[in-house]
């Protein structure tokens, strides 16, 4: 459902341009309503794989689920508004949990929703999602890929990923199963879905979390920041068809990857506090309110890659 504050049409429409001069379409994120005793079902094993997060505070949490992961597990978002109300408020959207192995960066994002339950005062329009590959996460053992074997996080429809996905995996990675990037941008349900969603929402921002290398990478226009809490600034490069080269480089989005400093093992209270505030900090600071300054979208070249 489109939301009631369209902040910034132009946006919209340069967004929309962009993603329909690539060719893209949305085929199979449209079904019917997820049923909630399958929101229900999902908190419960989410609850038992990771230790921090309480299940019964995830099936009150309000979730929506209205796409389906390729093991048919709800895909799950819930949006937070701004306090107080804004008429036009920046949108950010969060997800954990592309890589199914990281825990860690799932675990988290249960901790902040409800530190943005608790929030007195927040300027953001927040999208969240928990668990952007809840077959990876739940299957035994976690592991980085969704059910089919693709790395999500090579698998969205970046400008190069007909020309340079499969070759970047096949030479530089030795055909790494744990980074393929499946056999076409866009192959899997659950990057259908979350391409979906940026251009649904039409974040201001992205914060995309994984885990372990205890970093702060940035893709996007802006000058990245230098540190939230014990994360500190180092980039690590785009790939074809990561979410930086995509939404940072291609829609020219702030996107902020946190790399958490272990898979299995959660920050500190303190440590977690501190990321978050640092965040919300840089955010209100840096990143755009209007379409002025907002940075033209790159052309979509006519590529191989659908
Ligand atoms: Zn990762």
């Amino acid at each position: 459902m489109p939301s009631p504050d369209r902040g910034r049409p132009a946006c919209k429409a340069r967004l929309l341009a962009g993603l329909f001069v690539a060719g893209l379409t949305f085929p199979s994120f449209a079904g019917p309503a997820i049923p909630l005793a399958s929101v229900d079902h999902a908190c419960e094993r989410l609850g038992q794989r990771l230790r921090s997060v309480d299940a019964d505070f995830c099936k009150a949490a309000g979730f929506q689920a209205d796409a389906a992961s390729r093991a048919g597990f709800p895909l799950m978002h819930r949006d937070f508004r701004p306090r107080p109300e804004a008429a036009a408020p920046r949108r950010v959207l969060m997800i954990g949990g592309i890589h199914g192995d990281e825990l860690t960066s799932v675990s988290i994002v249960f901790d902040w929703m409800r530190r943005l339950d608790q929030e007195r005062l927040q300027p953001f329009h927040w999208r969240v999602i928990p668990s952007a590959n809840p077959d990876g996460l739940l299957r035994a053992p976690s592991w980085r890929m969704n059910r089919g074997g693709v790395d999500l996080n090579r698998n969205f429809p970046s400008v190069d990923w007909g020309t340079r996905a499969l070759e970047y995996w096949r030479h530089r990675t030795g055909a790494d199963p744990r980074r393929y990037p499946g056999p076409r941008a866009l192959s899997e349900p659950e990057t259908v879905w979350l391409t979906e969603q940026i251009r649904q929402f039409e974040p201001h921002a992205i914060v995309s979390i994984h885990a372990p290398y205890g970093v702060l990478d940035f893709d996007g226009p802006q000058h990245p920041p230098q540190r939230f809490g014990l994360l500190r600034l180092n980039q690590l490069g785009t790939y074809p068809g990561s979410l930086g080269n995509f939404a940072g480089v291609d829609l020219a989005l702030p996107v902020i990857t946190l790399e958490l400093p272990h898979a299995g093992i959660m920050p500190t209270r303190a440590q977690s506090q501190r990321i978050w505030t640092d965040m919300l900090t840089w955010l209100a600071e840096h990143v755009p309110g209007s379409a002025a300054t907002w940075h033209p979208p790159l052309r979509y070249p006519d590529d191989e890659s659908r």
